[in-house]
């Protein structure tokens, strides 16, 4: 696909020779008042130096590349993705680092995505948007989008400071697969529970260095652009009902399960309820356990209540978040395609290692 890309700040004195490619993909970010209609519409961002004329101000060189389709992230999917993964690929050598801009509602899930697909990424992928509109006075797009900016270029000693995948929203740097959407209403709108935030902007921006990934400069990019998209969630409650349960696992074509548990890594120990993981496990499904709480993580084993999840073959996901989970499935499964008993024991191996930073092992 071919793509327009402007350069945004033409007048900037951009003496530091950094360039910055800005993908914007859609969200509420990009909207603005239309008085006539009375409601919010979505504005040509190739004009968004009309709306944040400070752009000019920054001393770099910043690129803009619109999708062909702008969408409210509620529409994200595996599709849209690959296509993110590719056009950093392709642009991948003529830019510093890349800001995508994208509605909060998945933002999370499409950095652990992207987290996972872009192999051997040097350079800084940061993600933002805002929770009003860039045409609202309040707006927290100019800060989120300036300060994302100014991430993406920093550098120290001509090597990028922040080399891996972001979400920058509020303040804070966080690792893209650790961030959690938390909040519809307030700014504050990620958190990162069970990881440092890389970064607090303040009147100064202050790494949190040893919590960043660090710099590869002989790593190539290499993107795993096919993702399996036959898995699911399955969050347990009190007196959820076998039916429930077996019109999830006996799904035909599943290959890969979050099971969202209790605490540490808690389920129900009705025989039913094993025997129906069981037996998913034994026709290849990999389950993945995650824990419905924030902070903390899954220990299999430590109750009685998780021990027989370990025995099935259940995989824990330590301290990983639902978002990151479900998509590290996806892109597995993606890359390792087979599906014999040999296959699986690799894969629940494959699963339960860190692949970016996305778990504490
Ligand atoms: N529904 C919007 C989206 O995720 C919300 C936002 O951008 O904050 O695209």
């Amino acid at each position: 696909m071919a793509y327009r890309i402007i350069q945004v700040n033409p007048t900037a004195t951009t003496n530091s020779r950094i360039s910055v490619l800005v993908i914007y993909t859609g969200g509420t970010f990009g909207m603005v008042y239309e008085p006539q209609a009375g409601q919010l519409i979505p504005f040509d961002f190739e004009r968004v130096l009309d709306r944040l004329p400070e752009l000019n101000r920054l001393n770099f060189a910043i690129s803009l590349l619109t999708l062909h389709e702008i969408i409210d992230s509620s529409n994200m999917k595996p599709a849209v993705w690959i296509e993110l993964a590719q056009i950093i690929q392709d642009n991948y050598t003529q830019y510093d680092s890349f800001v995508i801009l994208h509605g909060t509602d998945t933002m999370s899930f499409t950095a652990s995505a992207l987290s996972f697909m872009l192999e051997g990424l040097a350079k800084p992928v940061i993600l933002t948007g805002a929770q009003l509109p860039i045409g609202v006075a309040r707006s927290d797009a100019r800060e989120n989008f300036i300060t994302a900016l100014e991430i993406a270029a920093a550098t120290e000693a001509n090597r990028p400071i922040v080399p891996e995948v972001c979400v920058y929203f509020n303040s804070l740097l966080l690792r893209g697969n650790r961030s959690t959407k938390r909040e519809s209403v307030q700014f504050n709108a990620f958190t990162s529970e069970n990881y440092p935030n890389l970064a607090n902007a303040g009147v100064s921006i202050d790494y949190n260095r040893p919590f960043i990934r660090s710099y590869l400069p002989n790593e190539t990019l290499k993107i795993h652009s096919v993702l399996n998209p036959n898995v699911t969630i399955l969050k347990l409650f009190p007196g959820i009902t076998q039916a429930v349960v077996e019109s999830i696992t006996n799904i035909p074509s599943l290959r890969g399960i979050v099971l969202e548990t209790f605490g540490a890594g808690n389920a129900p120990t009705d025989t039913w309820f094993l025997n129906a993981l069981k037996a998913a496990v034994d026709r290849g499904v990999l389950i993945f356990n995650v824990s419905q709480c924030e902070g903390g993580r899954v220990t299999q084993g430590q109750y009685q209540t998780s021990k027989h999840l370990l025995q099935i073959g259940v995989v824990s996901g330590a301290d990983i978040t639902t978002e990151a989970a479900i998509t590290k499935l996806m892109v597995l499964l993606g890359r390792e395609p087979g599906a014999g008993q040999n296959d699986l024991l690799r894969l629940q191996t494959l699963l339960a290692q860190p692949i970016s930073g996305e778990m504490s092992a």
